[in-house]
């Protein structure tokens, strides 16, 4: 039996948005189970909370939204990553501000500070969407598919004409182990050239060297470097996870994809619900023993990775 998961206590921590520039604290409390994850913005009067749901993205540019008209959520997609990475199904956040702070521009933060607090495990299996056919969306150039396999894989790729990016490609065997290892610590990045244009649009407000690589023509600017060669495409597995947790189930099946971005994963997550014959859903333990043991959590987790 694999059980469901939720925090021990509450756990606050504050920072910057990335795009908004503001200061906001999040606070995240247990949840019981089937309860998923929420969101709630107490700084708003009256407004309900907002339920991590691929259903409720209002906005994919540059990050990932949820919400309507002033009650929306920005930058959803590294918390909800590193909450599936550790297995945690069922949260309360509250939020005092439009934006989910941005850390060090990886889910690093947030996994050290969720496993610190302690996750536990709540008495009611895993929910598990299993995927039985294969569903493929494409914009332009750019597509992600998933197919049939016993757990989450995902197999990406992307190109940048940057010499410190160029194509790079990973393909990463979901563990809650080998997520803390090799996944949650990637970063996010941007193009010194594009930091003007994103100003004049009022983005990236809060963003500086210390929570995202960026690059100017030839090399990385920050002057402690990478923290992996191909940093950039594992902080692209990272936002996979999180915007395809949004289907609001552990998911067993493989994801590929080429030069995909939110508004794709959204698009996947909508195709494959409105597709029923292409996948089923069920409670663990099942058959699938192997998805199943994927979220056991590593026993230790050092604050010097971190
Ligand atoms: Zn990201």
């Amino acid at each position: 039996m694999t059980y469901q998961r939720t925090l021990s206590k509450k756990v606050s921590v504050t920072g910057r948005g990335l795009h908004s520039g503001k200061l906001v604290t999040l606070t995240l409390h247990p949840a019981v189970a089937n309860a998923g994850i929420s969101f709630k913005r107490v700084d708003l009067k009256d407004q309900p909370p907002i339920k991590a749901s691929f259903e409720n993205v209002s906005a994919t540019e540059n990050a990932t939204t949820i919400g309507t008209g002033i009650n929306v959520v920005h930058t959803i997609e590294h918390l909800l990553g590193v909450l599936y990475g550790l297995g945690i199904n069922n949260l309360f956040c509250e939020i005092d501000g439009p934006e989910v702070p941005i850390m060090d521009g990886s889910g690093g933060s947030f996994a050290f500070l969720l496993k610190e607090t302690g996750i536990v495990s709540l008495n009611a299996s895993r929910n598990f969407i299993v995927i039985t056919e294969p569903i493929r969306v494409e914009v332009d150039d750019k597509w992600v598919q998933i197919e049939p396999d016993p757990m989450l894989v995902i197999e990406s790729t992307i190109v940048f004409a940057h010499p410190k990016i160029k194509t790079q490609s990973r393909k990463f065997r979901f563990s809650c182990e080998d997520f803390i290892t090799d996944i949650c610590r990637a970063r996010t990045f941007g193009f010194l050239k594009d930091v003007d244009m994103l100003k004049r649009k009022g983005l990236i407000k809060g963003g500086s060297l210390d929570n995202a690589i960026i690059l100017d023509e030839f090399n990385v600017v920050n002057p402690e470097g990478v923290r992996f060669s191909d940093e950039f495409i594992r902080h692209k597995i990272l936002d996979t996870i999180g915007d395809i947790s949004l289907l609001g189930y552990d998911v067993a099946g493989k994801i590929t994809s080429f030069k995909s971005g939110h508004h794709l994963h959204n698009l996947l997550c909508r195709k494959i619900i409105a597709t029923p014959g292409c996948y089923k859903v069920i409670s663990a333990p099942n058959q699938q023993e192997s998805a199943v043991v994927a979220f056991a959590l590593p026993r230790s987790m050092s604050p010097v990775a971190y």
